[in-house]
């Protein structure tokens, strides 16, 4: 199982194939976020049984201390819940229709009304992480930007952010300015406005 570790701000955040495991340090917090964009359920009726049905598989953790041997127990767990409803027929896995030319992007799922793909890119070499719409395979054939989809004015792009959001790849204001490198006394002006 390919699962990379990071901090995002007070966030210790590990990424698996199928869940994205948040700790903050601070507040003690865990979340754990599969990829709402990446299984349609085939009816409303399974959606809920696969809420229910992961949180049941998760409530046997305690939170107090979160190690990696944790992390990839909880990860284990999410996996195997989703293929094994996946081999059920409740869920059904979103796939990208198009290729893609980055290995660092992770895919979203796919855009409801334009069926674009969709894609979460960390960007480690740019200033900040981004998303992007895929409508065909050609190297252009895409729109990107994280400013554009946080003013809601693109569709698709909007649609991204929220789905990086729910999936918590994207941890908002605090992950940009880290990424930026922005100073603890500008976070602080930031957070008194
Ligand atoms: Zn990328």
């Amino acid at each position: 199982m390919r699962m990379t570790k990071e901090a995002r701000g007070p966030w210790r955040v590990w990424q698996g194939d199928y869940c994205v495991i948040g700790f903050n340090e601070v507040t003690r917090d865990v979340k754990v976020n599969n990829f709402p964009g990446r299984f349609e359920a085939n009816t409303d009726e399974s959606s809920d049984e696969i809420d229910a049905g992961l949180g049941a598989a998760l409530d046997k953790f305690i939170y107090s201390q979160v190690t990696d041997q944790a992390v990839a127990e909880i990860m284990a767990i999410v996996t195997d819940y989703l293929i094994g409803a996946k081999r059920r027929g409740s869920i059904r896995e979103v796939l990208p229709h198009y290729e893609h030319d980055c290995d660092g992007c992770i895919f979203l799922g796919r855009s409801s009304s334009t069926l674009m793909d969709l894609w979460f890119c960390e960007q480690p070499d740019g200033p900040f992480p981004t998303v992007i719409a895929r409508w065909g395979s050609a190297p252009e054939e895409n729109k990107s930007g994280l400013l554009i989809a946080m003013t809601g004015q693109d569709e698709e792009l909007f649609e991204g952010l929220k789905l990086a959001v729910a999936s918590g790849l994207f941890m908002g204001r605090e992950h940009v300015l880290r990424r930026m490198g922005a100073s603890e006394a500008v976070e602080g002006m930031l957070q008194a406005s």
